[in-house]
């Protein structure tokens, strides 16, 4: 890859918006792909998502429907 974008995963909106909210945008979208936490068992990176909206915590083998790219909506 070439040049790095400091506005990270919203490069893709161009110089739409304007770079603040592209910024704010680039932080939400970073927290969604961080480690989440179970609510089950508190443990964080636990969590994998077997399909779009099920969400499976390997630690306390909770198998629970969420998000489709979060295991809780609602942030
Ligand atoms: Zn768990």
């Amino acid at each position: 890859m070439g040049r790095t974008k400091k506005v990270g995963s919203t490069g893709r909106f161009g110089a739409r918006y304007g770079s603040t909210i592209r910024k704010v945008v680039a932080e939400v979208e970073a927290k969604k792909r961080g480690p989440h936490k179970c609510p089950q068992c508190g443990s964080m990176g636990t969590l994998r998502r077997k399909a779009v909206g099920i969400w499976h915590c390997k630690k306390c083998e909770t198998t629970f429907a969420g998000g489709a790219y979060v295991p809780i909506t609602g942030l």
